[in-house]
Formats: structure tokens, C-alpha cells, sequence
């Protein structure tokens, strides 16, 4: 299969946007933040799947190929509106603007992880409780 049968694939038989093949061949088909396969998610039509602005357009990012970043769901929703050039400078180059975002994504997630573990650990012993109840 050549590269025009492959876009033609995902576009008419998965559902990819044109962006989204254009976007991803560009990363390898790999989240430019978390690294996750992104072709994994073939068959969902793209769902986990979003092309970003790695500045944001809220902040004056163009939507051009430079700014725009493959990346999955989490990802995305993790980073939102977050200016990399607040750490990485006004004229940061692509890959250092893509390396502060994802140190960014990282740290949220990390984050995310501490503070859901106790809501986490309380939502098992609930249900654990209800199965046993059930029984
Ligand atoms: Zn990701």
C-alpha cells in the first residue's frame, strides 16, 4: 500500500480527517506528548485522536503545520489552553515548545494521579462493598 492508499484508507473506510493523516503522518503516528500509538485507535475513527495547537490559538497560535501537534485525547485535555512559551521563550523552536508541553502534560498527569487516589481507593471499597452486598 502506498502513502496515497493509505490516507485514502483512513480517510473513506476509518473516518480520519484529511488534518488528522496529514498531522499524524508528520509524528509518526505517535502522540507528540505521551508517545501513544495513535494508530491504535484506527478502528475508533480517530476518537482518542486530535490535532492541537501547540501554541494555543486563544493565545495567537496560527493553525499551520508548524503549530499544529498530533495528539491523543488525554493529552490534549491535560494540556487545554497552556502556553508553552511561558517556559520555553517567545522564539523557542517547534521541538522545544513540543519538549515543555509534554513536560507540562506529564506533571498534570502526575498530578491527577495523587489527588484521584484517595476518591479512587474510596470508589473500589464502595463498590466492592455494594457486589458483596448483592450476593
Ligand atoms: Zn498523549
Amino acid at each position: 500500500m502506498n502513502e496515497e492508499q493509505l490516507t485514502a484508507a483512513l480517510v473513506n473506510q476509518f473516518g480520519w480527517t484529511p488534518e488528522q493523516v496529514e498531522v499524524g503522518l508528520a509524528s509518526r503516528f505517535r502522540c507528540e506528548y505521551c508517545g501513544k500509538d495513535l494508530i491504535a485507535d484506527v478502528c475508533t475513527c480517530g476518537y482518542d485522536y486530535v490535532v492541537e495547537h501547540i501554541v494555543p490559538r486563544a493565545a495567537g497560535g496560527l493553525d499551520d503545520a508548524a503549530n499544529r501537534s498530533a495528539s491523543c485525547r488525554m493529552c490534549n485535555t491535560l494540556k487545554k489552553d497552556w502556553d508553552p512559551r511561558v517556559v520555553a521563550g517567545h522564539d523557542a523552536a517547534r521541538p522545544v515548545l513540543i519538549h515543555a508541553a509534554r513536560e507540562y502534560v506529564m506533571a498534570a498527569l502526575r498530578a491527577r494521579e495523587i489527588r484521584f487516589d484517595g476518591e479512587r481507593q474510596a470508589i473500589r471499597l464502595h463498590y466492592q462493598w455494594r457486589a458483596d452486598h448483592r450476593l
